[in-house]
């Protein structure tokens, strides 16, 4: 009994449990991510395993456009903030959209991603104008993640052909929220959430992992919503500092509790769809691989063309650079190692 140490089969029979689909407390939430390193293996195994059971070994892909780099919001974290003027300022027009959009289905990728800053020009009757001319050209799925909107925009939106939200609530803390946030409510955005659900989208949260300030408690309450909320779909990824920020200094060795975060979202939540994020590619060459030997089900290459792709910086150093081809190459290659394979097909959350 060398390796296990004080806390070892408790926290053994704490993961079995989450395994066996047993719902978790909040204390034993906070146990799991905060046990010794040398649990996290069985941790991810589990979280693995039922990923396998739930969702199968096929991959989702989504095809993402980031569109507009304007911000109207000045987060803390963010690289697009309005406050940061460093940043050259993009918008791709409405037919550079579409042609890139049929560039993803060309793919044979059966969902678009389309997410910018929150950015008014991009008024609602733009949003229906393009989401229809999508529908209509592409016969895509259409997912949007362009922030905060009025529940009539977001109804308009859904009228218009939009399926799928991605809406990270970011931090369960009021205060972190109100700091990283200025002028934002916690509130407010849970309440877009519920607004989206009750509209009939498939609707995504999800959380930053390593902001400052953060517990494993307040990690915890993350995954608590996560669950509360139902979400069809959840955002784990790693805060990488933006130099040109006000967090520009701080440093992220965060990959291990990323992922521990991201395992337990598939323990508590079993079938939503989890991406493994852009962010985790970035923080280590195998983080996205990682992710999806955690948990995750989903992979959204960016599809954005190269003459924006670097400029949509929220954080340093993004994957995906090269071409939509090179990029589908080389994820068909790091997906037969792990022996997974891609599904071109819808991935609708099946309930
Ligand atoms: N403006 C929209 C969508 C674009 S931002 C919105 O805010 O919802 C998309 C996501 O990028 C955010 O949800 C946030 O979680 C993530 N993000 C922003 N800055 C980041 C950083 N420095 N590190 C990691 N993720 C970041
Ligand atoms: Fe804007 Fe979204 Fe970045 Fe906040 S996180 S500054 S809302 S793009």
């Amino acid at each position: 009994m060398t390796s296990l140490s004080k806390s070892g089969p408790n926290i053994e029979i704490l993961i079995g449990k989450a395994r066996d689909g047993h719902d978790l407390s909040r204390e034993e939430i906070i146990q799991l991510l905060k046990m010794p390193e040398d649990h996290s293996p069985a941790l991810f195994k589990a979280a693995d395993a039922v990923r396998k059971e739930q969702m199968g070994d096929e991959i989702f892909l989504r095809g993402i456009i980031e569109f507009s780099n304007y911000c109207e919001r000045n987060c803390l974290y963010c690289g697009l903030r309005c406050g940061n003027s460093k940043i050259s300022r993009y918008r791709m027009t409405i037919d550079e959209i579409v042609a890139t959009a049929m560039q993803i289905k060309s793919m044979g990728i059966p969902t678009v991603v389309l997410q910018s800053g929150e950015d008014s020009f991009f008024s609602a009757e733009i949003m229906v104008n393009l989401i229809k001319r999508i529908r209509a050209e592409t016969g895509l799925i259409i997912t949007l993640s362009i922030g905060e909107r009025s529940l009539a925009d977001y109804q308009a939106f859904g009228q218009a052909g939009a399926n799928r939200y991605l809406l990270k609530h970011e931090t369960a803390s009021k205060d972190i929220y109100n700091y990283l946030r200025p002028g934002c409510k916690l509130e407010s955005r849970l309440q877009c959430l519920f607004n989206l659900k009750k509209l009939g989208f498939e609707t995504g949260t999800g959380n930053m992992v390593g902001l400052p300030g953060q517990t494993p408690e307040i990690l915890a309450d993350d995954l608590l919503i996560m669950k509360i909320l139902d979400a069809d779909m959840l955002g784990i990824g790693p805060f990488i500092a933006h130099p040109d920020t006000p967090l520009g200094g701080l440093d992220n060795d965060d990959l291990e509790l990323t992922l521990r975060v991201l395992a337990l979202a598939r323990l508590i939540t079993r079938n939503t769809n989890i991406p493994a994020t852009t962010a985790l590619g970035t923080l280590h060459p195998q983080g996205r691989i990682m992710a999806l030997q955690a948990g995750a089900n989903v992979v959204m290459p960016d599809f954005t063309p190269e003459i924006y792709k670097s400029r949509y910086d929220i954080y340093p150093g993004r994957a995906d650079i090269g071409s939509a081809k090179d990029i589908m190459t080389k994820l068909q290659i790091d997906f037969s190692f792990i022996g997974r394979t891609i599904l071109y097909s819808v991935g609708h959350r099946q309930k």
